[in-house]
């Protein structure tokens, strides 16, 4: 804490209004003390104060109603960053921790929730594309009752341009059709197990294959030598 940081003056008029709004709540009401949007409008005139209180919201400042319905009064909960020191910067909007990240990830199997690919392998399309990056991003979905919900999932960045620039959507529904009509019944259970999940999960061959993956390079040999033998006297007995 910077304490011995000597604090200015909720009058300077040379701060700005939201500084100075916290200053005034900081100096002269005091973290665990209410007051009135009457005493607010008093010392800062003409509507600023108000916003610039709600704004402060966003610096981690616990500012709440003491009565739901009649917001007349206020309790200062909590004194959040001191927006009057230098270099006090806004935390980057819901930006995530990585402790966030990693749950998000670990969730979705380390693999693209459009298109399945996991981190460092390559496209199936012959397009260099290199190999691919997952990333966390917010998705805006359309929740049964209809309301849009922002929700967290794991996206690869090739399919997350392509989402965000609107590549994503089919030109043609009725090449779909006709692509689902060319599945099998069987893939067309899986095509469905995965429209119900709204994303992709993983087939038995390619669970396998993710181990696989994570293999010392030794163990992969072996593993790859033992597949091959498999392999091969499965095609001998057919
Ligand atoms: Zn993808």
């Amino acid at each position: 804490m910077s304490d011995n940081l000597e604090v200015p003056s909720w009058r300077d008029p040379t701060l700005g209004t939201m500084k100075r709004v916290a200053l005034w709540l900081f100096s002269e009401i005091g973290e665990g003390n209410s007051f009135t949007m009457e005493s607010l409008l008093s010392a800062f005139p003409n509507q600023q104060g108000s916003r610039r209180m709600r704004d402060l919201r966003t610096f981690d400042w616990e500012i709440e109603p003491l009565d739901r319905l009649d917001r007349s009064s206020y309790l200062l909960r909590r004194v959040g960053r001191r927006v009057w020191e230098p270099g006090v910067t806004r935390p980057a909007r819901g930006a995530l921790t990585s402790s966030q990240r990693i749950a998000i990830l670990s969730r979705d199997g380390y693999k693209c929730t459009t298109c399945g690919i996991g981190p460092g392998e390559s496209y199936p399309s012959s397009d260099d594309r290199g190999p691919a990056i997952l990333h966390v991003a917010r998705m805006k979905t359309r929740t049964a009752k209809g309301l849009i919900e922002e929700v967290l999932r794991t996206q690869c960045a090739a399919c997350n341009v392509a989402e965000r620039t609107g590549q994503l959507i089919p030109q043609d529904s009725q090449g779909a059709r006709e692509a689902v009509a060319a599945l099998s019944a069987g893939q067309r259970v899986q095509l469905l197990v995965w429209i119900m999940n709204d994303s992709r999960t993983r087939s038995e061959v390619e669970k396998v294959w993710d181990l696989y993956r994570v293999l010392p390079a030794d163990a992969k040999q072996e593993l790859a030598a033992h597949v091959g033998q498999l392999v091969e006297a499965e095609v001998a007995t057919e």
